[in-house]
């Protein structure tokens, strides 16, 4: 079909420029900058079920439902109501309340192996907090990350190194000291053999394993059969823990986030857990958690200092306990259901016009790669078409479709992506195909 809107956003255009001069690259995150796309990232002023609204007053079907949170659609009503009625309570209040014992309760029940949880603000905290758990508690200061898999960004996590054998890694970013990013061993993921390489060279001085329990952030490549497992058996046999990184997949894979769909495991759970995006409904609130034995550790129980102004905070709290409450079994067939149908129409759309894909799932969460062929981790991620995504993207763009801006990340529906929504997406398919072969 014919593109619905022209190519350059006037409203955009000029909020961008008013956004540069105040803020590094006109956002507070960078991947919303359009980097690798190029063109003008749109300024939404609104947002509703599965429809973004942009300043120039041109409507997409959102397939990004803010990287993750919006599981229900936006502005759900359920969701609002809590909302409008906890910040009529007030904001913040800097003590305990009940929402935060009743988010924490949510958590605790959806996914078993987590007897007890900590609030915090975003997934970054959760995982810089559980490693210095981690930490902690064995007394041991190495962690070992996979290449290609994202927690935010941690100093000593912000290194994903060169794949092959284990070698401590150079920081990826200008800031993170090497004394940082040398205490982190980064693996190719999926690699049993360099698992056991790493710990039999240095065993006793690991603390943690940190893994996205499927990743995400490199599309989505889920553990191979067997790869969780021996996670836990290899971290088991040397005192170290594992943490599982959910914060993507937590409550979205599934209604127990990946525990919920490859869980339990015969060798035993993972010890920690972080979580973030779905349960805070769009709002700041994430978490992190496992045993109990091990969040005993944690101030003011234990020795290892944690804290956060507005951890728990009332109105956030309310949103990701409204959302929790509105995840279930049915919402998780709907959004799976509309996964499915866009899945199924790129593919054909790719098919049709002879474009080497792969797309490949965690639960309901699945990510299309511009190539052919199974992917493992992140050297065979990084082997794909970037230019052609770009071109792929604005076709999509300029159909009302708004894709994540990225190849490298998942494609996120909510149970708002009704058929209308799911039909547009389709009926832009063949349009932006072509799109991306006339270069
Ligand atoms: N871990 C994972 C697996 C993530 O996907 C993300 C964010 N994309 C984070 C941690 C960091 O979360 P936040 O952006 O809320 O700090």
């Amino acid at each position: 079909g014919t593109p619905a809107y022209p190519d350059d956003a006037p409203a955009s255009a000029a909020a961008m420029a008013r956004a540069r001069a105040v803020t590094p690259g006109g956002v507070n995150s960078p991947v919303r900058a359009f980097g690798s796309v190029g063109g003008t990232p749109r300024f939404m002023r609104s947002a509703r079920g599965a429809w973004l609204e942009d300043l120039d007053g041109r409507r997409y079907v959102d397939l990004v439902c803010s990287w993750g949170p919006m599981i229900l659609g936006h502005a759900h009503p359920d969701v609002l109501a809590a909302v409008t009625q906890a910040a009529a309570r007030g904001f913040s209040f800097g003590t305990p309340s009940e929402n935060e014992v009743a988010l924490a309760e949510e958590i605790v029940a959806r996914v078993d192996p987590v007897e007890q949880v900590r609030l915090v603000s975003s997934g970054t905290e959760a995982t810089m907090s559980a490693l210095r758990l981690a930490r902690g508690f064995t007394g041991r200061s190495v962690v070992v990350k996979f290449a290609g898999c994202y927690h935010g960004h941690v100093d000593a996590l912000l290194a994903s190194a060169g794949s092959g054998l284990a070698t401590f890694a150079l920081p990826d970013s200008p800031g993170v000291p090497p004394s940082s990013a040398g205490e982190t061993l980064v693996l190719p993921y999926n690699d049993v053999p360099a698992l056991e390489a790493a710990f039999a060279e240095r065993g006793d001085q690991i603390a943690a394993v940190i893994t996205e329990a499927a990743a995400g952030n490199m599309g989505i490549v889920p553990p191979d059969p067997g790869f969780t497992q021996a996670l836990l058996r290899v971290t088991r046999a040397h005192g170290a823990l594992l943490i599982s990184d959910e914060v993507m997949t937590g409550f979205r894979a599934s209604a127990g986030g990946w525990f919920g769909l490859e869980g339990p495991y015969a060798e035993g759970a993972p010890d920690l857990f972080t979580f973030g995006k779905v349960m805070g409904g769009g709002f700041p609130a994430a978490a992190f958690g496992g045993r109990a034995d091990v969040m005993a550790h944690l101030a003011p129980e234990g020795p290892v200092y944690q804290a956060g102004t507005l951890s728990g905070n009332p109105v956030a709290t309310a949103a990701g306990l409204a959302t929790l409450r509105g995840c279930t079994p049915e919402l998780y067939d709907r959004v799976g259901t509309a996964a499915r149908a866009i899945a199924d129409g790129v593919a054909q759309a790719f098919a049709a016009a002879g474009v080497p894909h792969r797309i490949q799932w965690a639960g309901t969460m699945f990510s299309v790669f511009f190539r052919d062929g199974q992917v493992r981790d992140y050297d065979d991620a990084r082997a794909q078409d970037t230019a052609a995504f770009g071109r792929f993207f604005h076709g999509m763009l300029r159909r009302g479709v708004h894709l994540p801006p990225s190849c490298f990340e998942t494609w996120f529906v909510s149970g708002a992506h009704d058929d209308e929504a799911v039909d547009h997406v389709l009926a832009a398919l063949p349009g932006a195909v072509e799109d991306m072969l006339t270069p």
